[in-house]
């Protein structure tokens, strides 16, 4: 059987949209983000983040700099019941690449590992 996915930006999304941000002590949720993200997995939908982290290839930060603030985030919101299938982010931006948003390069990644139906539509109901 298929699976079925949010796809969740993160900054300015999930967290307050900081100019590259990848401090743990600059990170905030953003109001009602945990309450919404409950009721999302309580419906079953896979939790997915697809983020464009330029920062890296601008080198304002590292991948490991990225990583560990995901890993915090994802952390934080497992002590609040909630499970992030994955997250996923581009590090580019002079480089051409085929995953930086708003391309789907990441998305179509996301939809191979967890056999996500791209097709149904949250309307398509009988
Ligand atoms: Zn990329």
């Amino acid at each position: 059987m298929k699976n079925k996915a949010i796809f969740l930006d993160r900054d300015g999304t999930i967290n307050i949209e900081k100019n590259y941000l990848y401090k743990i002590e600059d990170f905030e949720f953003e109001t009602g983000v945990i309450e919404a993200l409950k009721i999302l997995q309580k419906l079953d939908f896979k939790l997915i983040i697809i983020s464009n982290q330029s920062g890296i290839e601008r080198e304002y930060y590292t991948k490991q700099d990225a990583d560990k603030l995901f890993n915090y985030m994802v952390n934080k919101l497992k002590e609040n019941g909630i499970n992030i299938d994955k997250y996923y982010y581009c590090p580019h931006y002079k480089e051409e690449c085929n995953c930086r948003k708003p391309k789907l390069g990441l998305f179509y990644e996301a939809k191979k590992d967890f056999n996500i139906d791209f097709a149904r539509k949250l309307c398509n109901r009988r």
